[in-house]
């Protein structure tokens, strides 16, 4: 591992432990949560979800005529974008089967481009999919590690590509460790690294050259 991105998941892990990410019963939900996210607070997709029943299922979203689809996730907002969002991922889906095993199968590289072909599906939707739901090692960067980089600092460089090669070429191959990192990044972000940030009692304190400014 490199030296400081190490120094910073250790930090991290030491105060967090793991954090056995996604908050999801099943694959597929894991599927439905990383498209309802965008551009929402995570409550409000706990909210879509929980309309589903207990039914969430790729089979009943790909058998429900849309307008119902996009009246049971209302609570998401931008329900009917993310109702066709939701078709198309879990048609996506479909052509596996709903099987994860099957999916696990495939190459990491194809999946990533054909989830980027898909509708509503961008980088850190296709990354949370592939590494939460089905377990490929690949690094989710989202709007918290961008912080994360640009106080501390991290040399990543700027964008998603470029701090998403910058965390895989430091760090090992291991989804295991993307997975928790992702997860304690964004734990930590809103214990302490927030907007406006509470460096105080913050674990990455001792390294960060933004403490306290
Ligand atoms: S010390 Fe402050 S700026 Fe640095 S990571 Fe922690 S909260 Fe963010």
């Amino acid at each position: 591992m490199g030296g400081k991105l190490l120094s910073i998941y250790e930090t991290l892990f030491a105060r967090y432990g793991d954090l056995h990410w996604w908050p999801a019963k099943t694959p597929y939900e894991v599927v439905v949560g990383a498209v309802l996210t965008q551009n929402t607070a995570w409550g409000n997709v706990e909210k879509a979800i929980a309309n589903f029943g207990g039914h969430l299922a790729p089979e009943t979203v790909a058998a429900m005529p849309v307008e119902e689809l996009a009246e049971v996730i209302r609570p998401s907002g931008f329900f009917n974008q993310k109702a066709g969002y939701l078709k198309a991922v879990t048609a996506w889906y479909g052509k596996y089967g709903y099987d994860v095993p099957t999916v696990q199968k495939r190459p990491l590289g194809e999946l990533r481009a054909e989830l980027l072909e898909t509708k509503g599906v961008g980088q850190e939707t296709a990354d949370s999919i592939l590494l939460y739901a089905f377990g490929f090692p690949t690094f989710v960067v989202d709007a918290y590690t961008h912080r994360l980089c640009g106080r501390y600092p991290v040399e990543s460089g700027k964008g998603y590509a470029a701090v998403k090669a910058h965390f895989e070429s430091e760090l090992p191959e291991s989804a295991e460790v993307y997975n928790n990192f992702h997860a304690l990044i964004v734990i930590n972000a809103k214990e302490h690294c927030r907007k406006k940030p509470t460096c105080d009692g913050c674990p990455l304190g001792g390294g960060c050259g933004r403490v306290g400014a």
